[in-house]
């Protein structure tokens, strides 16, 4: 009987989302977001990909890297439940797995080979910058579509309830940024429209003034009125936080 298996990384993502907080729960729910997959080591080669251009959409199996070192329980609390109520890990899609695997579904724009690297660029990602790949494969709609499929606690996408407005502030900094980073505003929208804090904290009175990393900028938000998410900053990250 196998009792393990290893697997070689064959890419890495290139995302905008530099850390856990904010990303989407799934692909999809913010289609704004633009990412790279560069193929890496000896799947690196552009006959490894040829005719994938005809899909529209690709699966992608990868690790969950930024969570891998924390290991695996077997109850876990689905922010989908408002984070009050523990299911068993396997009926979820927690990080937090007996194997750190995720698979998300993304679509595929184009396929660029620059020098050497091959490059696919994809959108709608829900994956953490720098998430190792371990393997691509076409999404086949007759296959992967289930017209009659139940998902209980999961049937429908999460509601976005919030609306999102920027101050004077944060529309002259977007003035700054938008041509370097195509869709900005829209995927700003779209992120803070899912509300990213944690559950418990939705129906509360929350002064805080959050901040999230999308590409080098960081986003400086807070919520108004329960359900009024206002931008009041967008600044660069500091690549060297001892540079003035
Ligand atoms: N679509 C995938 C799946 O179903 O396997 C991922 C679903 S999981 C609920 C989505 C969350 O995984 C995101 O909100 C983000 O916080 C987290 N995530 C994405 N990439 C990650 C990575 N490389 N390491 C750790 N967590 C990651």
């Amino acid at each position: 009987m196998t009792e393990s298996v290893n697997f070689n990384v064959i890419g890495t993502i290139d995302s905008p989302y530099k850390e856990k907080f904010a990303i989407p729960r799934q692909p999809g729910l913010v289609t704004a977001a633009q990412g790279q997959l560069r193929l890496t080591g000896s799947a690196n080669n552009i006959e490894l990909v040829r005719g994938l251009e005809q899909f529209s959409h690709i699966w992608l199996l990868f690790v969950f890297h930024g969570t891998q070192e924390q290991g695996w329980k077997p109850l876990v609390r689905p922010p989908r439940l408002g984070g009050n109520k523990k299911l068993g890990v396997l009926a979820t899609r927690s990080t937090f797995r007996p194997n750190p695997i995720g698979m998300s579904v993304v679509k595929l724009d184009r396929i660029e080979q620059k020098d050497s690297q091959v490059i696919l660029h994809i959108n709608e990602l829900d994956l953490l910058d720098g998430t190792p790949i371990v393997d691509i494969k076409p999404y086949v709609p007759y296959a992967d579509i289930v017209p009659t499929a139940t998902a209980g606690y999961a049937q429908e996408k999460p509601t976005t309830s919030m609306a999102v407005v920027f101050n004077t502030i944060a529309i002259q900094h977007l003035a700054i940024f938008s041509s370097d980073y195509k869709d900005l505003k829209q995927l700003i929208i779209q992120v803070l429209e899912q509300d990213p804090r944690p559950a418990y904290k939705h129906d509360k009175l929350d002064t805080r003034v959050y901040g999230m990393v999308l590409y080098n900028l960081n986003i400086q938000w807070q919520v108004n009125e329960q359900s009024t998410i206002e931008v009041t900053g967008i600044l660069k990250v500091k690549e060297n936080p001892d540079s003035v």
